[in-house]
């Protein structure tokens, strides 16, 4: 998948820190100084070639001691398939617990990200080993029909979970609508309220934060609200002013397509690509 037309390419910078662990460090501190958090990812999926996983594995230690040293806010985000998940699960799941083991002692917190439905068993099964250790998180799509057992799975836990609609292609019998999705993004979030400690609502759909912000006035939990870099900057911005907690996703890396293109998808209508690259 390549980056054809110079529009494209544009849009994709606005999405993306650069390539280099730098890159997003910078982008980190410009947040940081909003009061917005990061949480830091190095693009890539479904590696095959061991040596890039082990490249991707190296990657994520630098980053760790640099998110440290550099002093800035910012967790990092794993995708499973980056890191062995398409070779292996023995070799994700030692990959994930050795980053996880460096990223405690520099203090780091380890979301892992939820990817195509073939993988969310093995991701669970690896959150459920590290879930004792506090400093990781696991990620649940709304559009998944499974997701409300996995949910109460893990809660029951105590696991850190932050909740998203879902990102990739959601074809077949074991996932809802679109209009089924953000029901069940509603309920999943409820049942969060009602039963969680802690955990991120990521989203940029008004409704659905304005709704976890009047859920929270009840609640009163200790709830982040997330979104990606890039996208409705100017409503992140108003949470972190009205004192809320507030991260953004902040991808980096030379590994742009797959990410860049589930976010073409999402911009959906002319209008919204317009108003993306005029800065909204
Ligand atoms: C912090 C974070 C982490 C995520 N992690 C994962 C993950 O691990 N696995 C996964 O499957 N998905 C993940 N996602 C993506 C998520 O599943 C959705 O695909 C994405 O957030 C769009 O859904 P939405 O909730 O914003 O609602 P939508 O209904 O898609 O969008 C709501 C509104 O947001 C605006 N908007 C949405 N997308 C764009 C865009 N590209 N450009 C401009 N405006 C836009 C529009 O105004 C739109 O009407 C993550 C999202 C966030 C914010």
């Amino acid at each position: 998948m390549g980056l054809n037309s110079e529009a494209e390419r544009l849009l994709a910078g606005r999405w993306i820190a650069g390539e280099r662990i730098s890159d997003a460090i910078r982008v980190a501190k410009r947040l940081n100084d909003d009061g917005i958090a990061a949480i830091i990812n190095y693009l890539g999926e479904r590696h095959t070639d061991e040596k890039k996983v082990r490249s991707t594995v190296k990657e994520y230690s630098k980053l760790v001691s640099s998110i440290e040293k550099s002093f800035v806010k910012a967790d990092i985000a794993l995708k499973p398939t980056e890191i062995g998940l398409a070779i292996d699960e023995g070799e994700f799941v030692r990959n994930y617990t050795m980053i996880t083991r460096l990223a405690l002692k520099h203090k780091v917190f380890v979301w892992l990200d939820m990817e195509e439905s073939e993988f969310v068993d093995s991701t669970m099964r690896a959150y459920m080993i590290a879930v004792k250790k506090r400093n990781v998180g696991i990620c649940i799509q709304s559009y998944l029909k499974r997701s409300e057992g996995d949910l109460e799975e893990l809660l029951s836990h105590k696991a850190i979970v932050r909740l998203v609609k879902g990102a990739y292609r959601p074809k077949g019998r074991e996932f809802y609508s679109s209009s089924g999705t953000d029901r069940n993004y509603v309920k999943l979030m409820r049942i969060l309220f009602e039963r969680g400690d802690r955990f991120t609502i990521a989203s940029h759909d008004a409704r659905v934060v304005e709704a976890a912000r009047r859920l929270n006035s009840r609640y009163r939990r200790d709830v982040t609200y997330a979104m990606l870099e890039g996208i409705r900057m100017d409503y992140a911005e108003r949470l972190a002013g009205d004192g809320e907690k507030v991260s953004i996703y902040v991808p980096y890396g030379k590994e742009w397509a797959a990410y860049s293109y589930r976010r073409f998808r999402e911009l959906g209508s002319l209008k919204l690509v317009a108003r993306s690259l005029l800065g909204g």
